[in-house]
């Protein structure tokens, strides 16, 4: 921070994000008494609210499914007093303290002591126009949301990492057949998900491939894909009524572009797990956890414990500056 005003904060501290990383910070502000205002986002939930079993969670020896496990997470938060606010943040001003969140024309800013970045990571997309053109009649990136509506039909699932395993595999439930198209031989999900996906007789493996074009845009609905082999560079149109991306996300940390360090792909660089920092100074009163700063291991229990990182580190600041 470069400037301290005189501006009264409304807030000792905001988290930004509704997901495991949020949510965790959010229990662990409350129970110090701190009553966090956390803004939902356009996502609200986070990557678990579109998930659908989540085996590898402590403590749920059968599993959990992911919008169960939030839900548990938001009623843990609030029952200690955190308040859970649906906004979209436009911008924030991190050159004052007390720190400014501007949620938009007509909306009163928040003046906050400190933040908690838990703004994770969107799905990614193959920008191609007609890709673009047919999102929600069609081309989804939400299994668990669409997945009804590829009921009886032939789809495709794009990716070759564990989301696209988790997707090919529930759609199966819905899905006559499921064609997983992965754009190398190599696939990055893990052993596990990958022997599961392949022992599945509704599904089959497409690999050196990529989608040149989404087919239907004129009929407003998915009537198959334009693919071409990357190796012999041979081109076929494969008949699919339905698209689901699993490749990926991309950080949502575009509002602390020049405000916090990012690295090449927009992940907000920390040390010591939670520290942000612009120009490579620490930003006081500032902490990022969860996907937003975690590109090695991206997993829910790894959020859950960055955020609960993020709480203490803010419990420690409130106390050296003050409330
Ligand atoms: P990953 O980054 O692991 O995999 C992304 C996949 O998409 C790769 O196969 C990648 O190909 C491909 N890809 C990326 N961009 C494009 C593109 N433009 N066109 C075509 N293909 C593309 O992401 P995931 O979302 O699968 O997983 C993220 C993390 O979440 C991982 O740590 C994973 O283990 C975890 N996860 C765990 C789950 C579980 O345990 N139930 C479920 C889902 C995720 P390439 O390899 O060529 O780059």
């Amino acid at each position: 921070m470069s400037d301290i005003t005189t501006v009264i904060p409304t807030h000792d501290t905001v988290i930004l994000g509704s997901g495991c990383a949020g949510l965790t910070a959010a229990i662990y502000a409350a129970r110090a008494n701190l009553k966090p205002l956390v803004l939902e986002g356009h996502e609200p939930g986070g990557q678990l609210s579109i998930t659908t079993l989540v085996e590898n969670f402590p403590g749920w020896p059968q599993g959990v499914q992911g919008p169960d496990l939030i839900e548990n997470m938001k009623q843990q938060a609030t029952r200690f007093g955190a308040e859970l606010k649906m906004a979209h943040l436009v911008s924030v001003d991190l050159s004052k303290h007390p720190y400014v969140l501007n949620l938009g024309a007509g909306k009163d800013p928040i003046h906050t002591r400190s933040i908690v970045i838990a703004s994770g990571a969107s799905a990614r997309w193959l920008n191609l126009p007609s890709e673009q053109a047919l999102i929600g009649h069609g081309v989804s990136s939400c299994a668990t949301c669409d997945g009804f509506f590829a009921s009886g039909k032939e789809i495709a699932v794009i990716g070759g990492g564990d989301s696209a395993m988790e997707e090919a595999l529930f759609l199966t439930r819905f899905a006559t057949k499921v064609t997983l198209i992965n754009r190398t031989e190599n696939f990055r999900a893990s052993r596990i998900m990958l022997e599961r996906a392949v022992a599945h007789p509704n599904i089959r493996f497409l690999s050196n491939t990529v989608v040149e074009e989404v087919l239907g845009v004129e009929e407003k609905d998915v009537r198959g894909l334009k693919l071409r082999n990357t190796k012999s560079g041979e081109q076929t149109d494969l008949p699919v009524s339905f698209m689901f991306l699993g490749i990926g996300h991309i950080p949502n940390a575009k509002m602390f572009y020049g405000q916090l360090d990012l690295d090449p792909d927009g992940y907000i660089l920390t040390h010591g797990n939670v520290f942000p920092t612009h120009n490579g100074v620490d930003v006081p009163g500032v902490f990022a956890c969860g996907d937003i700063q975690d590109r090695r291991y991206r997993q829910a229990i790894t959020a859950a414990g960055t955020g609960c990182m993020a709480a203490l580190e803010v419990e420690k600041f409130l106390e050296e500056y003050g409330r």
